[in-house]
């Protein structure tokens, strides 16, 4: 085994599962009473945009009701401590990595406090609701604002970037999520195409799971801190 200097980590829903954030398919296949075509994509949007904008303004204002788990913490300690390049990539639109303290990470799949301007292109940070239709503060268009999520059909942000991560990783670890939704999916293959060691840890093995070397089942809470305590070195050892 080579030796681990940088690392990847990608997150998924089920690392907020223990805030109390729902996953995206829990046990019914639903997100939070929704079928995913029905609010995840450009067309949902522009068939029946209250819905979908009343769908995130309301997963917005529930991140005010929730906070950081020990999953959350503990990567935002390996952040802080880990010598060695690190880069976390969320698939989570919510805010719990940062609110942690987490720095050395990026949202491919947009955020939940940001919104997007369909006219001028532009981004905003964005506390309160859209589906009310404010006007934006970049090019004061009215209306043109929607959440700056990516959806089934759009292209995932910082895929250079994600790629080259992967390219050069030592260690890819996947935590809470469902490889079911690509190309976050593929991340694993690449990344031990290129020669990293690859670890998952999930509640449930996943779809992905025979790709890694190792997987450990788990919650997230228990998991994310014991190996991120062994790669800090804080197992007591045998001074033997
Ligand atoms: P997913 O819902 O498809 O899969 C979640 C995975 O987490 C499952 O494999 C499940 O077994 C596992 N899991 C559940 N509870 C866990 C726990 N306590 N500890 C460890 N693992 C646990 O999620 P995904 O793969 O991230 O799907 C991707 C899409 O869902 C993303 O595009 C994301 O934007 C969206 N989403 C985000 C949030 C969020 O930001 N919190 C919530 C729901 C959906
Ligand atoms: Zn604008």
């Amino acid at each position: 085994m080579r030796d681990i200097e940088t690392i990847l980590v990608l997150t998924g829903a089920g690392i907020s599962a223990e805030s109390g954030l729902a996953t995206f398919r829990g046990p019914d296949g639903l997100w939070e009473g929704h079928r995913v075509e029905e609010i995840c994509t450009p067309q949902a949007l522009a068939r029946n945009p209250a819905l979908v904008q009343n769908f995130y303004d309301m997963r917005r204002a529930a991140l005010a009701r929730v906070v950081p788990n020990a999953a959350h913490h503990a990567l935002a300690r390996l952040d802080a401590e880990w010598p060695g390049e690190l880069l976390i990539v969320t698939q989570n639109v919510d805010d719990l990595h940062e609110r942690a303290g987490a720095r050395r990470m990026l949202h491919m799949h947009g955020e939940l406090k940001s919104a997007l301007c369909r006219e001028c292109g532009g981004r905003v940070r964005w506390e309160g609701t859209l589906a009310d239709g404010p006007a934006c503060p970049l090019c004061g268009g009215k209306g043109g604002l929607r959440p700056d999520i990516v959806f089934f059909g759009e292209m995932p942000y910082q895929m250079e970037r994600i790629e080259e991560a992967l390219a050069g990783a030592d260690l890819f670890v996947s935590i809470g999520t469902s490889g079911a939704v690509y190309p976050a999916a593929g991340f694993v293959q690449t990344a031990r195409y290129h020669g990293a060691q690859t670890l998952e840890l999930n509640l449930d093995p996943s779809a992905g799971s025979h790709f890694f070397h190792e997987s450990r089942v788990g919650p997230a809470g228990l998991l994310v801190p014991e190996w991120v305590g062994d790669m800090l070195g804080d197992r007591v050892t045998d001074a033997g």
